[in-house]
C-alpha cells in the first residue's frame, strides 16, 4: 500500500534519510523506533509530502505522490496523520474539529459529516464531549479526538508520530487502546513510538532506524528477543 524506494533527504549538509526502502502492506502495522534525531519524524512527514524528498520515490496504493496540485490534496487525504501535539482547532468544538475536513476538503454534506463524526467520536470514547472545546478536554481525550479527525477523512493509511509522548502516564493507555483497536480492525498503520509494550503487542513488523538508515527490520519477537545489530542492542539495553 505504501512503498518507499531509495528515498534520500537532506537538511542542508545533514543527510537525514539515506536510501530508505520500505514497503507497508495493506492492513499491516509497522512500528518505527530509534534514537532521537534518527529521522523517524522526517520519514513520517515525507510519506504524506509534508517534506519534499531529494531522490527516490514514494507511492501510495501504486500511485506516485505528486509534488503539488489537486492530486496531492487527494493523495494526502489518503494518509491520516496524528502528531505528538494534538493540533486541534482551539476555537472550534470537538464535533467541528472532526467534521471540518470532510465538509471542506471532500464536499460531504454537513448532516452526513456530523453523523459520521459522532460515530467516530463514539468509537474513540469521547462522544459525550462533542460540544466542548479542546481546552476543556484532557490530553488523552484530545489525542483521541485527533485520531477521530484523521479517520474522518477515510484514509488508507494512518501515520502516528509519538502520539503518546506528550501525555501523562494514566492517559497513555487510553490512546494506545484506541490504536490497538484500530490495528485489529485492519487499518494500515505506521507508528513512531517509544511504547515498547505497544510495539510487542500490536506491531506486525518493527523498523529500527539510526542516523537516517533502516538498520534493522524484523518481527517484534525477533527484534526484542534477538536484535542482530549492535546499534539496536545498545538502544534496547538503555530502555531497560
Ligand atoms: P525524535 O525522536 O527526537 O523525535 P526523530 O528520529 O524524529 O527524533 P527527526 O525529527 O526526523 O528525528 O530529525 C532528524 C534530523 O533532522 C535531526 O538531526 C534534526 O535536527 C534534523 N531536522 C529535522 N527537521 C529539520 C528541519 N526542518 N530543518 C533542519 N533540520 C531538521
Ligand atoms: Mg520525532
Amino acid at each position: 500500500l505504501v512503498r518507499l524506494t531509495d528515498v534520500n533527504k537532506h537538511f542542508g549538509d545533514l543527510h537525514v534519510l539515506r536510501d530508505i526502502n520500505l514497503t507497508v502492506r495493506r492492513g499491516e502495522v509497522v512500528v518505527v523506533i530509534g534514537p532521537s534525531g534518527s529521522g523517524k519524524s522526517t520519514l513520517c512527514r515525507t510519506i504524506n509530502r509534508l517534506e519534499p524528498i531529494d531522490s527516490g520515490s514514494i507511492t501510495i496504493d501504486g500511485k506516485e505522490l505528486p509534488e503539488e496540485g489537486k492530486d496531492l490534496a487527494r493523495l494526502r487525504a489518503d494518509v491520516g496523520m496524528v502528531f505528538q501535539s494534538f493540533n486541534l482547532f482551539a476555537h472550534k468544538t470537538i464535533l467541528e474539529n472532526v467534521t471540518l475536513g470532510p465538509v471542506k476538503a471532500k464536499g460531504i454534506r454537513s448532516a452526513e459529516a456530523k453523523q459520521r463524526a459522532m460515530d467516530l467520536l463514539e468509537r474513540v470514547g469521547v462522544a459525550n464531549q462533542a460540544a466542548k472545546h479542546p481546552a476543556q478536554l484532557s490530553g488523552g481525550q484530545q489525542q483521541r479526538v485527533a485520531i477521530a479527525r484523521a479517520l474522518a477523512m477515510q484514509p488508507k493509511v494512518m501515520l502516528f508520530d509519538e502520539p503518546t509522548s506528550a501525555l501523562d502516564p494514566e492517559m497513555i493507555t487510553e490512546v494506545l487502546d484506541v490504536m490497538t483497536a484500530l490495528a485489529r480492525d485492519g487499518m494500515t498503520m505506521v507508528v513512531v513510538t517509544h511504547e515498547m509494550g505497544f510495539a510487542r503487542k500490536a506491531a506486525d513488523r518493527v523498523i529500527f532506524m539510526d542516523a537516517g538508515v533502516i538498520v534493522e527490520e524484523a518481527s517484534p519477537e525477533e527484534f526484542f528477543n534477538n536484535p542482530t545489530s549492535d546499534r539496536a542492542k545498545d538502544f534496547l539495553s538503555k530502555l531497560l
